[in-house]
């Protein structure tokens, strides 16, 4: 829990048996109080406890000496051209991260983050080439989807923009394990934002153990971000491939679907010019596919999403051709495997896929050049 200079307790980011247990045990009140601050808070978006008037003025009282209702704070917000929306969002000194909402005929889907950077390494993202600060706390991922409801007027079991949350912003969030199963446990409740669980995705790199713990955990949809067919290109792609390769990330995707309620996997397919698109890929792709829906024995327990690489400054990589992205789909699709196009959208705010940067005091980084400096020689100190 993020505990401000204050001393208070932030209450966004307690699920709701944390916060019936801080009711209890902290403030000496009935359980059942949590309730109606939780209503409060993810339904109506109110941060002041003098504003939850179906509280005693004791309570209130006390809730305002010890606690908070601290969402992120919006450093910007930019709307795009095509209805996406990009938040900045400022966690603290010199870093910031993105949330981004993609409205799409009758869903609106919410793009989260859960690291300050990430220290994957993925050559073709570019929150990759800021490095790795840390991971946000649980306050910090819901608050994202509270920063983003607020804004949107969003009323659960009424009017609702905010249809979908996918975990696919900035960062690992299955190397940020506890802090997203319980911000995604929020997100699902009722009593928070009470999104059904295939509406709730979260996307891996692929981090083999952590697939069979969030299965114990959660029962979010899951997407796995392959990219390459085979584990020579993933390798090079991916780097993480390395150490939990292919096989063994099929594997466990398998075993997500026997246990838990999710019935198929999302292999999301960033499209890159020459490196991942050709004939031979897809054929390879469709082979990977199949087998896993033999295996699962169900035509439909993968789903490929292709996604046109989007570019940002400084990388090699290029964005595949209008014709190879419909060539490479056509392929997947004739050998009977579900493919979609993910259709870019907010990149006039770079606010697509691998474009999100947020601002990123790289701590890695700076330590490695401290070091280096270090190691250099006198002129290190100055
Ligand atoms: N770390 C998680 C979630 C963040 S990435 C993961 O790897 O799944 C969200 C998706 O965007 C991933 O599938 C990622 O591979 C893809 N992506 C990253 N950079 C991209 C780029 N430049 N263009 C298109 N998609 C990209």
């Amino acid at each position: 829990m993020a505990a401000p200079k204050d001393g208070r307790v932030n209450l966004l980011g307690l699920d709701r048996s944390a916060l019936e247990d801080f009711f209890e045990r902290e403030l000496g009140e009935k359980r059942y109080r949590a309730h109606q601050v939780m209503k409060w808070m993810y339904h109506r978006h109110v941060t002041d406890f003098g504003g939850m008037t179906d509280l005693g003025k004791a309570l209130r009282g006390k809730l305002e000496e010890r606690c908070e209702v601290r969402p992120p704070a919006v450093v910007f917000d930019k709307p795009s051209a095509d209805g996406t929306h990009k938040w900045l969002l400022g966690m603290d000194a010199g870093n910031a991260i993105e949330t981004v909402f993609i409205p799409d005929k009758g869903r609106g889907t919410l793009c989260v983050s859960s690291q300050v950077g990430c220290g994957l390494n993925c050559q073709f993202c570019s929150t990759a080439t800021q490095g790795f600060n840390r991971n946000l706390s649980a306050a910090e991922v819901i608050g994202q989807v509270f920063v983003a409801a607020r804004h949107l007027g969003n009323v659960p079991h009424r009017e609702r923009k905010l249809t979908n949350v996918v975990m696919m912003g900035m960062g690992e969030p299955l190397l940020n394990f506890e802090n997203v199963v319980t911000a995604m446990s929020l997100m699902r409740d009722d009593l928070g934002f009470g999104l059904a669980g295939k509406r709730v995705t979260l996307s891996t790199a692929g981090l083999v153990p952590m697939i069979d713990a969030l299965a114990a955990r959660a029962d979010v949809a899951l997407a796995v971000s392959l990219h390459a067919p085979n584990d020579e290109l993933r390798t090079r792609l991916v780097p993480l491939n390395k150490k939990h390769p292919i096989a063994e990330l099929m594997a466990a995707c398998l075993r997500y679907l026997r246990s838990t309620k999710i019935d198929s996997i999302t292999f999301e397919y960033t499209l890159m010019r020459g490196v991942n698109d050709q004939p031979e890929h897809a054929r390879e792709l469709a082979a990977l596919m199949r087998q896993f829906c033999r295996q699962a024995q169900d035509a439909h327990a993968a789903k490929v999403n292709l996604i046109p690489f989007n570019p940002f400054p400084g990388t090699r990589f290029e964005r595949s051709g209008e014709a190879e992205i419909r060539a490479f789909q056509k392929q997947l699709l004739d050998a009977g495997v579900l493919t979609m196009v993910r259709r870019t959208r907010g990149d006039d705010i770079d606010a697509a896929c691998g474009q999100l940067k947020g601002q990123v005091m790289d701590r890695t980084r700076r330590q490695a050049e401290f070091r280096r400096r270090l190691e250099g020689g006198a002129d290190a100190a100055a």
